[in-house]
């Protein structure tokens, strides 16, 4: 989908706003969250603007294979790897979705619990 000028992940894509970037390249960014609920608070992001993963379909396996193979590469260069961390997308009001650009929390750096709140 094209970007979207209202949308806060396009303009951070876009280089528009600020971020702390930990990984970059020509489909997918990674930055630390703002306000960050654990040691290790990271956001990765299709370049593409698809709205949530309610709106991903079939075609869309290959960028998302890519965003958990970096997700998986960010976990091991931040050192969280080894004792487990938590991918999580949420999608809508009820799901917490706040920003509505795909992107997946990586978070770790601490212990979970389940189911979250
Ligand atoms: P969600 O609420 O699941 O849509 O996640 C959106 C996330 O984006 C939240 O964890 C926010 O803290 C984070 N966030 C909002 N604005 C920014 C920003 N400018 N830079 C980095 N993270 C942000």
């Amino acid at each position: 989908m094209p970007s979207d000028p209202n949308c806060l992940f396009c303009k951070i894509v876009a280089g528009a706003l600020p971020s702390t970037p930990v990984h970059e390249d020509d489909r997918v960014i990674a930055f630390r969250d703002i306000a960050p609920r654990a040691p290790t608070h990271i956001l990765v992001v299709p370049r593409d603007h698809i709205p949530s993963a309610a709106e991903l379909t079939e075609n869309d396996g290959p960028i998302l294979g890519h965003l958990f193979a970096v997700a998986a590469q960010i976990a091991r260069s931040e050192g969280i790897a080894d004792d487990g961390y938590r991918i999580v997308t949420n999608v809508g009001r009820w799901g917490g979705q706040t920003v509505d650009h795909l992107h997946f929390h990586l978070m770790g750096g601490r212990a979970f619990e389940w189911p979250p709140g």
